[in-house]
């Protein structure tokens, strides 16, 4: 038993999880709905990443905060945010793009059984506002993120503060609750490496339920739909976060190779949240700076979402062209606009795209029963959208963290040569 735990540990994790992946693809493709027997296995798995999400992003963040200065805080959002709006909006222009090209509406009908009751949605500046806590119990028992990051923020700044007053008891105060986080913060990444060696499990769990329980008949039908997102999906992959990493600096074929885990799960559990705690790691392994990389990859995993994006493009196209009424160029840009607030507002958890879908479908005043129609296959392409929502909260990472480079060479420069 023992041996064959040194040899389970002694594989490589992404060898691992992708055995873990395929066997679960098999085991879904042969055993049909049967497979909902491994379902547990798979819920486990989310389960204890959504227990470790919170405390690792509030602690991640406290420490992120102190080891940097409030200049050096402001320098990065200033950078990362234009990003992720910018990625956004493109990405619902390719969706846009990729679908009036492959009209994936045409000859699908409306008649569809499935219906899908939509929850309310908080509009934009709603979500702006509902970021500062009423109750931060609250906050952290509904797993409000943004509330989350909002709290950690200002929880960093007041130890960053007392850690430089002029009083010497604030001073040590200060010290000694940054001490605390700082072991806090390295205990809760032992339980992440604990629950890691169990993820190959949990993919397989994941895989063959989700896998065996589509029916294959709704999959035909909008088969041209799901093949669209996947195109679309691979386009922002291999063209465009390509071209702009190299427009930065970047090494692309690294920079893949090094967050292939981090893209393997979000594929899988089909949630930016629940894969956050693996992104982290993988940013560390892309060479990311661990402040750049904690202070942007968690407001990233919530409010980035380049997949999301592209799904709304290609969905209101999708529903255009089933009702046959073609969209003026003035109304696609209004789209772009509406759905990358609409992006930006969704949160990233399983199926969250359908109800940003909904939100963008009743702007644009196209029926909401084709969101429902689509609610039979959401799960095939929503791994394949958080797959581009977390590939692209990365993508924003490496670019700011390779912009900060500069800038630290440039000073440096500057230093040793001052005329320079
Ligand atoms: N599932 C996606 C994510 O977590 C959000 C979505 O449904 O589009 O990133």
């Amino acid at each position: 038993m023992i041996a064959l735990w040194k040899w389970y540990r002694s594989k490589s994790f992404m060898l691992k999880i992708t055995v873990g992946f395929t066997l679960g693809l098999i085991f879904g493709l042969t055993f049909g709905p049967a497979n909902t027997f491994f379902a547990p296995l798979g819920i486990i798995f989310m389960n204890l990443l959504k227990m470790i999400v919170i405390p690792l992003i509030f602690l991640s963040l406290i420490v992120a905060v102190n080891h940097s200065n409030p200049t050096e805080l402001g320098r990065i959002g200033v950078k990362v945010f234009p990003i992720y709006v910018i990625t956004t909006g493109i990405s619902v222009a390719i969706g846009i793009i990729i679908a009036s090209i492959m009209r994936p509406g045409k000859g699908v009908s409306t008649d569809s059984e499935i219906v899908i009751s939509v929850p309310e949605r908080q509009g934009f500046l709603d979500t702006l506002i509902n970021m500062i806590p009423t109750n931060i119990i609250k906050s952290f028992a509904d797993g409000n993120i943004l509330s989350v990051v909002f709290m950690a923020v200002i929880a960093g700044l007041a130890i960053l503060y007392m850690r430089h007053a002029q009083d010497n008891k604030q001073q040590d105060m200060g010290y000694t609750l940054m001490k605390f986080t700082e072991a806090a913060n390295e205990a809760t990444l032992k339980i992440l490496n604990g629950i890691l060696e169990y993820a190959p499990i949990g993919v397989f769990g994941i895989t063959a339920a989700t896998i065996g329980n589509q029916g294959i008949d709704t999959v035909i039908a909008l088969a041209k739909f799901v093949i669209t997102s996947y195109i679309g999906v691979i386009l922002l992959l291999v063209v465009f976060y390509p071209i702009i990493l190299k427009l930065w600096g970047g090494k692309v074929i690294q920079f893949y190779k090094d967050i292939k885990e981090s893209m393997l799960t979000a594929f899988v559990t089909c949630s930016s949240l629940g894969t956050l705690p693996i992104t982290l790691r993988a940013a560390k392994k892309a060479g990311i700076d661990e402040r750049i990389a904690n202070l942007t990859l968690p407001i990233g995993a919530t409010v980035n979402m380049n997949g999301t994006a592209l799904r709304l493009g290609v969905a209101v196209i999708f529903a255009s062209e089933i009702i046959g009424m073609p969209l003026s160029m003035v109304e696609l840009v209004s789209i772009v606009v509406i759905g990358t607030l609409a992006a930006v507002g969704t949160a990233g958890v399983p199926g969250a795209g359908l109800i940003a879908m909904s939100a963008v479908f009743a702007q644009a005043g196209l029926p909401i029963e084709i969101v429902g129609l689509t609610a039979g296959i959401n799960v095939l392409v929503d791994m394949v959208f958080t797959l581009g929502n977390v590939t692209g909260d990365l993508v924003a990472a490496k670019m700011v963290d390779l912009s900060e480079r500069r800038h630290e060479a440039k000073n440096i420069k500057i230093q040793i040569d001052p005329q320079a």
